[in-house]
């Protein structure tokens, strides 16, 4: 959280980065290292002295605003939609840029941007890649990762070399399980063939949690792979364990066997994609039916993952209405009430429904 908090001062404090040269230290931030993956290619790339083409024109064609964006993926990797949505507003007001404050035409801006930027860091073999998480966990994040099917080893510098070989023993271990987990015991052991202490492990398996390489059932002692593992090996995971993994039947996005399961098919989806078809304040009679069978999904699994999306949008609006407070009583100390904070303000008063798309 510190270091996001840094983040946003950071990108807050640039106010003049559409016309100055100020935007290089939005993206080539000092803590770059730390990101798993670290393109020296792109860092100098986005640094480039600032040209006419610039200059924001869209979301659709690449200037400082994309490359602004571009660099706190450079940076973190990975960012939940969350903070993506924080990071995208921030971003726009830093570049004088209107935040679309619908959400359909937030989603809209947002995929076109990423397209925009993906488009200019593919000759670097890198791409900006939307991954949702298995069940329980209804989220989706983007995660800068590496395409070709050695990028993890080329490009991080973030693990050693026995650690990087330890994730990819415990991936391999994982994703050869009948039930996509391994106890927290087997991860273990596969401490001890990879040498890595048996002090560290615990520190090691945090470390790739926090990451989110993995995740970490405490309560049954299981280990699953996280959405950065499965966005980052999906090239490596494709040659070595094809069957392994399948395509969610809503997004076509890569999902284990964790994925939440049609009855009838055995066809697996996100929650986060299984939520997007559903109105979180509609009870009972809702049907949805599997995009591979058109069978139904359970009742029983419609309502379990309603209920968990619409706690999640409660917390998520609750923290947003502190923030909101927060701003206005900043604001009222600083400047006096001036009224209208139209982007956060606004974003307040769009329906449930809708505020689950962006919000997972
Ligand atoms: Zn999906
Ligand atoms: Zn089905």
């Amino acid at each position: 959280m510190a270091q996001r908090a840094t983040r946003s001062q950071r990108v807050k404090s640039q106010p003049g980065m559409a016309s100055t040269h100020a935007s290089s230290s939005v993206v080539a931030p000092s803590h770059a290292s730390s990101s798993a993956v670290a393109p020296s290619q792109v860092s100098s790339a986005v640094s480039d002295p600032l040209s006419l083409q610039d200059a924001f024109t869209d979301f659709g064609t690449y200037g400082v605003f994309h490359k602004a964006v571009l660099g706190v993926f450079i940076a973190q990797s990975i960012l939940d939609a969350q903070e993506v949505r924080r990071m995208f507003q921030q971003t726009c007001a830093a570049c004088h840029v209107e935040c679309p404050t619908d959400p359909r035409e937030y989603m809209t801006a947002l995929a076109t941007t990423m397209g925009a930027i993906n488009a200019r860091i593919k000759k670097y073999h890198l791409t900006l890649k939307k991954i949702c998480a298995e069940p329980p966990t209804i989220n989706s994040y983007y995660c800068l990762v590496n395409k070709s099917s050695h990028g993890l080893h080329q490009q991080q510098d973030f693990f050693k070399r026995n650690e990087l070989e330890y994730l990819l023993e415990l991936a391999k271990e994982i994703l050869e399980s009948d039930g996509g987990f391994i106890t927290s015991h087997a991860a273990g052991d596969i401490i001890i063939s990879s040498k890595v202490t048996q002090t560290g492990a615990g520190n090691l398996l945090e470390k790739f949690a926090r990451q989110k390489f993995i995740v970490q059932d405490e309560k049954r002692g299981r280990v699953m792979l996280g959405p950065r593992a499965l966005a980052e090996l999906e090239p490596l995971i494709q040659i070595k364990h094809p069957e392994a993994v399948k395509k969610c039947s809503f997004c076509q996005g890569i999902i284990t066997v964790q994925g939440i399961k049609c009855e009838k098919c055995q066809g697996l989806c996100h929650p986060a994609c299984l939520v997007r078809q559903l109105d979180p304040d509609s009870t009972g009679n809702v049907e949805l039916p599997c995009s591979y069978c058109q069978a139904n999904f359970l009742r029983e699994t419609l309502d379990k993952y309603r209920g968990l999306a619409k706690k999640k949008c409660d917390h998520l609006e609750g923290e947003r209405e502190d923030e909101m407070t927060r701003q206005a009583k900043a604001d009222k100390l600083n400047f006096g009430d001036r009224g209208d904070r139209s982007g956060s303000a606004a974003a307040g008063r769009s329906n449930t429904a809708d505020q689950t798309m962006d919000l997972i």
